[in-house]
């Protein structure tokens, strides 16, 4: 019956393939070349440029550092013909100015360097202008009603903070200047300037924070950020055979395999070998552009890898994992696969987050969050880690807001990922010392530092603080604190300014304290756990130490008063009160219209998602899971018909009533799908992204589980669709 079915070609292929060859980095010799001496090769460095003189260096440096000194023309001209010359010299032939628009994407437009001199002589050249300003056509991108499309300006600028760096596509390499993008009446259009802006807020109030608790020295405090990154691969010939996967970046609909995780035997198990040659290219391609990925591994879904990156400066770790993402999906092809970056890409099985790793180190060098050797005793470091759990207890809504995606959706909550209700981790040992802080007591360190492992054989290890929770969204982990509940296909960009922000607010108030306290007449140490038993005081309900993935937590969290906003349009109005957005415009990282624009592209952005969600589906089950079905009840009826001519007749009758039965439930749950969708096409944005989320979301996985009940009986001959077994196995 089954006359082609382009499942079992792409079966073919992928099992047929081998790991690619990975080409190192060589030297003129044809040596391999060590990491140290590609890393950054793609990345243009200032203070290395031999064409930047020492004194213009210098002024570079203090223009970076300094709020409100501009760059000049002239400093920018020395610039641009530098990495002009830098550029072309390695073979670059464009240059682009690169910026991350509200779509949560990159984009870039490409200018060739070619000009021609006063003689009509072409030459290669980037003018001061063409570094610091660009104005792309900004009417396409998502803007959230702040502009009117025959208002259309936009303006790119050059943000000083993140590095130049050459892109290598196919054959060609183009210079990438880092920008940020807002509108004609300065309004932040994109992901980077609020968190350019958090990130000084926070500077400015824990630099003024340590200043008065005696630091003196310090100038200025650093956000730091290392950015986990899991994704999926898949072979590339199921990839376009299966169209949810293209068009939604996830599988809408499918059966679970038997083995999937239960054995947890993929997890940190060996690499397949076609896998780790992807992963050795990314890691060079990423070396050469002075990304420092660090550790490789599998997760914990069949099919599913991890990548982490050496932390850096959160702006630049920012602009550092868009390239990660983008490059990883472009070297996965090279190799036949396709990366996966979707939340949710596959049913039943885990999805993918990224764990956002994040802490502050003032101009010294020094962690804020690092405890030191006696924790107890650090004063410095308790109060900063209480400013910090006030921070999430008061700002929870935000942060869960920024991190909340049709994506994610799918996660959050669904015993895989922390739950929507954000909470923090600490562990039994600050717990301890908190406690003790809150009750006045003494806190008596246990004395047990080493590990007691029982044998004589292996090296002595010094225990830890605390032992791991993976179900907490906002976790504690040595000397930094890890906001689990990120997507994995999503900016860390608005995750890490609503955490500044967060931040910032709460230094801006302790402060006040810590200085009416002195001005009182205590000692710093004794201001210091003041504030601290005051905010663990007031913060104490976000605190949770135990299993984040238990439905009592969910329960305990409601008596607590904690928020759990389970969907994104839930999580999405939280934008629309003033009262919980006001510190965002107080401290200047969000104008009010900033902070409306972003709620109306992300209202947008979901309902867009979940209608493209909801045709997709109904285009699958029409053109490929009733047609499978239909073949197959169109055997069983000969079957049933010809047994009985012969009168042998089996159970085949009941095989076939079953499976019409199915058939039946599906197109009737299908055609309510398409009704439902049709109705709230025509609401206003808001209505109707709740309706999606409540109404025609379940009424998708409603057809999806029709499907996969059919998918369950159909003969494998018949079926037409690669199946989970099929992309998460066969490689
Ligand atoms: P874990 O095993 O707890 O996840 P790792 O040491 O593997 O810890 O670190 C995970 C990520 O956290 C890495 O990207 C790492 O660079 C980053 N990281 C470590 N220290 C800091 C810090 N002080 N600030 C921000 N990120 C950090
Ligand atoms: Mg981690």
């Amino acid at each position: 019956m089954a006359v082609f079915n382009p499942r079992f070609k792409a079966k073919e292929l992928a099992a047929e393939r081998t790991h690619k060859i990975v080409r190192r980095p060589q030297g003129p010799n044809g040596e391999a070349l060590t990491i140290p001496e590609y890393f950054g090769i793609h990345v243009f460095d200032i203070e290395k440029s031999d064409m930047i003189p020492a004194a213009a260096k210098e002024q570079l440096a203090q223009v970076r550092a300094t709020e409100n000194m501009h760059l000049s023309k002239e400093l920018a001209d020395i610039v641009a013909k530098a990495v002009t010359e830098w550029a072309t010299r390695r073979g670059a032939t464009h240059f682009c100015h690169w910026f991350q628009p509200l779509t949560g994407a990159t984009a870039e437009k490409h200018d060739a360097f070619l000009d021609f001199d006063k003689n009509k002589q072409p030459i290669m050249k980037l003018s001061a202008s063409q570094l610091m300003q660009g104005e792309p056509d900004a009417s396409s991108f998502p803007h959230g009603g702040r502009r009117s499309t025959f208002e259309a300006r936009g303006y790119t600028a050059w943000d000083m903070s993140s590095p130049l760096f050459l892109v290598e596509t196919g054959s060609g390499l183009t210079l990438s200047i880092p920008t940020a993008f807002f509108s004609y009446t300065a309004e932040a259009m994109d992901v980077k300037t609020p968190l350019l802006r958090s990130i000084s807020a926070l500077s400015k109030h824990a630099t003024e924070f340590l200043n008065l608790i005696g630091d003196k020295d310090v100038v200025h405090v650093n956000t730091t950020c290392g950015a986990e990154q899991e994704y999926f691969l898949v072979d590339k010939a199921f990839y376009y055979s299966r169209p949810d996967l293209v068009m939604t970046g996830r599988m809408l609909f499918g059966k679970k395999t038997s083995r999937n995780q239960q054995l947890s035997d993929h997890y940190f198990g060996t690499i397949p070998e076609r896998v780790e040659a992807f992963m050795q290219e990314l890691e060079v391609e990423l070396y050469k552009l002075g990304i420092p990925a660090k550790t490789r591994h599998n997760e914990v879904a069949p099919g599913q890898f991890e990548l982490a990156p050496i932390f850096s400066d959160a702006n630049v770790a920012a602009d550092q994992n868009q390239l990660v993402m983008s490059t990883m999906k472009k070297v996965a092809l090279r190799h036949d696969f396709v990366a996966l970056l979707h939340e949710k890409p596959f049913p039943g099985i885990n999805g993918s987050g990224k764990h956002l790793n994040w802490s502050m180190s003032d101009s010294q060098g020094n962690n804020l969050l690092n405890p030191g050797d006696n924790p107890h005793q650090n004063h410095r470091f308790l109060a900063t880690l209480a400013i910090v759990c006030e921070a999430v207890h008061r700002h929870a809504k935000l942060l869960r807001t920024s991190i909340s995606d049709a994506g994610n959706d799918h996660r959050l909550g669904a015993h895989e990922a922390p739950p929507s209700i954000i909470s923090v981790f600490l562990g039994d040992t600050l717990n301890g010392i908190f406690e003790s802080i809150r009750e006045g007591a003494t806190f008596v360190p246990s004395d047990q530092q080493h590990l007691d492992i029982g044998t004589r054989q292996l090296v002595q290890l010094l225990k830890d603080n605390t032992d791991r929770n993976r179900t907490s969204p906002f976790a504690f982990t040595g000397n930094k604190f890890e906001f689990r509940a990120c997507g994995s296909s999503k900016s860390v960009g608005l995750p890490l300014s609503m955490l500044n922000a967060a931040v910032a607010d709460i230094f801006e108030q302790s402060n006040q304290l810590i200085a009416d306290d002195l001005k009182a007449g205590k000692s710093v140490a004794e201001a210091l756990t003041d504030l601290t038993r005051h905010w663990i005081n007031s913060s104490k309900e976000v605190v949770f130490n135990g299993d984040g993935y238990s439905s009592e937590w969910v329960q305990t969290a409601e008596k607590r008063g904690l928020p759990n906003l389970k969907t994104t349009p839930d999580a999405l109005q939280v934008l629309t009160d003033a009262k919980i957005t006001s510190h965002l415009v107080r401290l200047g990282i969000y104008t009010e219209k900033e902070v409306e624009a972003r709620f109306n592209v992300l209202t947008e952005r979901y309902n867009s998602l979940r209608h493209i969600e909801a045709g997709s589906l109904t285009d699958l089950v029409r053109q490929h899971v009733l047609p499978s079905a239909f073949s197959y009840k169109q055997e069983l009826v000969t079957l049933v018909q010809t047994q009985k001519e012969i009168g042998t007749e089996g159970t085949e009758k009941e095989h076939l009533v079953a499976l019409s039965q199915s058939i039946n439930n599906l197109s009737k749950e299908l055609k309510a799908l398409e009704e439902l969708a049709a109705k709230y096409e025509a609401l206003p944005e808001v209505e109707a992204s709740m309706k999606l989320a409540h109404e025609v979301l379940p009424k998708m996985e409603q057809v999806a589980d029709y499907c996969n009940e059919l998918e369950q009986v159909i003969p494998d001959h018949l079926w037409t669709l690669p199946t989970a077994y099929d992309m998460l196995f066969v490689r």
